[in-house]
């Protein structure tokens, strides 16, 4: 792009645009084919034809982008900056074609080339650049931002290798490597230009300077420097463009090989290996792992790299630093990013000589935080030792800002040492640790929680004190999904329908889906909708049968839990359902059931041992289940592999009943809980997270609520919970467990689960067994009202109908009201 002019660029993709023939953009492909790849069409593979597309798609896009960044840099506008250490952007091509509004125009001009769209759609690699929830959060905020026009900018890291790809095998999860840059990314512009350096290790220096003030030099051991990864992220049908930025870690190169011997040559080396080892793999892992250096180490590197880039922007902007925190607004996903509250810091007074007040005036007035869980084991800590050794500088202004702020605290609760023992930054009791959560607390302007019920538990519980002391700074933005991804894109037969039915408002106003109410008992809507569903479920079949080899019905009740595996999301009360189930049908084979399939998938984090254990369970089941002759195909259990964005597109809108069964308090929000919704599957569910606001939009008729409330769950927990008492009081219970420990689902070794069911037995610290009755009662209730099928379809609709609160621009309109105070800024492509 440096050879072209903006103007220019604009005109070109403008005149690309309006080109209705396609041929322009045919024209374009086969360009970037030959000029890019160094093929022809001839000899051209998929994967070829696929680089070509994307590039095609990347250009209309950069224009967009160059005239965003143009707008951004000559008028004043204020950018959120959202700092996250995921990103689970999932594939880029079809969502790409789907906001620029050329998806038919690229299937045409792929058909006229003897492409199938579908196919090289297929191939795409995902960037498994985030876990699960909170990283696909970031990238649906992404989505949203742009679509709502607002300016911005994700920032996050470059993972050389994102979540592993998981493998069954002989009914184990396998870890694959992810290797997604292997044929190179199409989207990505490196751009070695922009850069930053960040320091590790070392000591610092105190000095006066000639003004008399204290000045702190930070002598670093070793450097590394971040190098900009750009992906641009496409509006929905508006020209804004903005960028996520991610960083890549390289070696310092400040030495001559010719100066060294041998020995410090290869010591050299060893430095530039360790260097860019910090971008090198995302931890696959929900919470934190205490102590790993390496960790600590990435978060710091992308949160440096971040504010020296936000700062770079204001100079060059021409901004002056006092007003860094009305050109940027800075949002903490989680703690992960918090140590920015340290790091603006220490830029601010040791590199742009600001003093401390001022400094710390504008960093509360830049950063928000995020609370994504209140399970006290994830809150995050790191040692002071390796903090002390990794970051002193940053661990410096940590402890002043904890000594200005437990003053501050016994003021406000004077002689209360137990609360400022609970408060401080540091939690001094046994080895000392810095706690973040505390630390972003502190530092940011506003908390927020992500659905009602988990902010209002964080208030009462882990910020228990905080929101004592800052009861303005804590408030509730309810997560939300893009409809661009999660309705438009992967259900588009009832996106038409929808389309049909209320007309195309609802793609940027998803409240308007609540006119669909009104078609909710019209029998020629209903058959509309049911042949739409049926035709999801058939293509999910082939999905299920290509992966596994399970053939499933698709006139069959598809039941489906899809998330990361977790004792807390508890997969395995499900399983004891299936269990209990599949006793009652061999007890009495003639019994009349709805068939029903059970589709489970997520990856459990490598070192727990518990969740692939439970992964194991569910393919023991299904192993059995399966090829009973007794079940005549009744009951089908299928665990569908590698669980991502990618094979989210199927899962989602082939679903009839989604499952949200975590213990009452310890789901935060729940996001996949809200795509289902979207596309019209019915939730059975717990009082946790957002289905308690799913349950209260859909209408408590068409939600299947089970178990025992947070409360109710605190209350157990406190008068001690025996979790043997519910068995006794149970048969089905007792037989499922017993046929589980006896080896039924492990090919008859009674070992291979005893972990699982003696952790049941023992302690059931999510308390499975405690809820186990009621949600087969309430299991029942789904299949008397699967069976009815006008009724099920009507709760269907309306479930959909209803779910225009969970739409991330409805979540993205309220950070930028309550918390960001940024506005939209219209981006005219027509008028560069
Ligand atoms: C939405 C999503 C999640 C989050 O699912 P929950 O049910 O909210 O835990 C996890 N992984 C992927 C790939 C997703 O798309």
């Amino acid at each position: 792009m440096n050879d072209v002019s903006t103007e220019e660029a604009a005109a070109n993709a403008q005149a690309a645009s309006q080109d209705v023939s396609g041929y322009a953009f045919q024209h374009d492909v086969v360009r970037n084919l030959i000029c890019r790849a160094g093929r022809y069409p001839e000899i051209a593979s998929p994967q070829d034809w696929y680089m070509a597309l994307a590039y095609s798609v990347r250009d209309r896009m950069l224009a967009r982008w160059s005239a965003s960044m143009k707008v951004y840099a000559e008028k004043d506008v204020k950018v959120a900056c959202y700092l996250s250490a995921e990103f689970l952007i999932g594939p880029q091509l079809g969502n790409n074609l789907l906001n620029l509004g050329m998806q038919d125009e690229a299937r045409e001009a792929m058909h006229a080339l003897g492409q199938d769209l579908d196919a090289l759609l297929a191939i795409e690699e995902e960037p498994g650049l985030g876990n699960g929830g909170l990283g696909r959060l970031a990238a649906c905020y992404m989505d949203s931002l742009s679509t709502l026009e607002i300016p911005a900018i994700g920032y996050g890291i470059h993972y050389e290798f994102g979540i592993f790809d998981q493998e069954i095998r002989d009914g184990w999860q396998v870890e694959v490597t992810d290797k997604w840059l292997q044929n190179g990314n199409p989207w990505e512009i490196v751009r070695p230009d922009v850069s930053h350096y960040v320091g590790f290790g070392g000591h610092t220096q105190h000095q006066i300077d000639d003004q008399g003030r204290l000045r702190v030099s930070w002598i670093a051991a070793r450097q590394v420097k971040g190098v900009a990864c750009d992906l641009p992220v496409q509006g929905y049908r508006v020209d804004t463009c903005n960028v996520l930025r991610l960083w890549k870690s390289e070696a310092v190169e400040s030495f001559d090989f010719q100066d060294f011997n041998a020995g410090q040559y290869y010591e050299a080396v060893q430095e530039k290996v360790v260097s860019e080892t910090l971008s090198k793999v995302l931890y696959p892992n929900d919470e934190p792992e205490a102590g790993k250096r390496l960790r600590l180490a990435q978060q710091y590197f992308f949160v440096s790299c971040s504010l020296q880039d936000m700062l770079r922007l204001m100079v060059w902007k021409g901004t002056s630093i006092e007003q860094f925190s009305d050109l940027f607004a800075a949002q903490l996903n989680d703690t992960h990013p918090s140590i920015a509250v340290a790091e603006l810091m220490r830029l601010l007074m040791d590199v742009h000589g600001l003093a401390w007040d001022t400094a710390w005036e504008i960093t509360q007035r830049t950063f928000a935080y995020t609370n994504h869980t209140l399970l006290p084991e994830a809150l995050e800590t790191w040692g002071l030792p390796l903090f002390q050794s990794l970051l002193p500088r940053p661990l410096e202004i940590i402890y002043e800002i904890n000594r200005r702020f437990l003053d501050d605290v016994r003021r406000e609760f004077p002689g209360d040492d137990a609360c400022v023992a609970r408060m401080s930054l540091i939690d001094e009791r046994g080895d000392k640790k810095v706690r973040m959560a505390h630390l972003a607390t502190v530092g940011s302007h506003a908390v927020n929680g992500v659905a009602a019920l988990h902010s209002d538990l964080l208030r009462q519980t882990v910020m228990h004190d905080f929101a004592e002391m800052y009861p303005q700074r804590f408030l509730n933005v309810t997560n939300g999904v893009t409809p661009r991804r999660f309705l438009m894109l992967s259900n588009p037969g009832l996106a038409g329908l929808i389309d049909q039915t209320i007309g195309a408002g609802w793609r940027t106003d998803l409240t308007q889906l609540d006119k669909l109410a009104a078609h909710a008992d019209d029998a020629g809507f209903h058959e509309a909708w049911r042949a739409i569903r049926r035709d999801n479920k058939t293509v999910l079949a082939a999905r299920i049968a290509g992966a596994t080899g399970i053939d499933v019905d698709p006139n069959a009740l598809f039941d489906i839990q899809v998330k990361r595996i977790h004792e807390y999301k508890r997969q395995h009360l499900n399983a004891l359902y299936i269990i209990s189930l599949y006793h009652r049908l061999c007890r009495n084979p003639a019994l009349d059931v709805a068939p029903r399939c059970f589709i489970f998938g997520g990856k459990a984090a490598p070192g727990y041992a518990m969740a692939k254990l439970m992964i194991r369970l569910i393919t023991g089941i299904a192993e059995v289940v399966n090829h009973d002759p007794v079940i005549e195909g009744r009951l089908k259990v299928v665990f569908y592999p590698d669980f991502n964005v990618k094979n989210g597109h199927w899962v989602y809108p082939a679903a009839d009943l989604s499952e949200q069964i975590s213990t009452a308090g310890k789901e935060a929000s729940g996001t996949g809980n809200m795509k289902f919704m979207m596309n019209g599957a019915l939730t059975i569910g717990t009082l946790d997270g957002a289905n308690v606001e799913i349950r209260e939009e859909a209408g408590e008729e068409n939600f299947f609520l089970f178990g025992l409330s947070a409360q109710q769950v605190d209350e157990l927990k406190r008068n001690g919970y025996r979790p043997s008492d519910y068995v006794q009081a149970n048969d089905d219970l007792r037989e499922a467990l017993a046929q589980i420990a006896q080896g039924r689902f492990s090919r008859g070794d009674p070992d291979v689960f005893r972990p699982l069911v003696d952790n049941l037995l023992r302690s059931d610290p999510f308390l499975v067994l405690a809820d186990f009755a009621d949600y087969v009662e309430c299991q029942d209730r789904v299949s008397d009202a699967w069976r009815d099928a006008r009724r099920w379809t009507r709760m269907s609709i309306v479930n959909t109908a209803r779910s225009g609160k969970f739409s991330s621009d409805r979540a993205i309109g309220e950070y930028c009201e309550r918390i960001w105070n940024a506005r939209a800024v219209r981006i005219d492509l027509a008028q560069p």
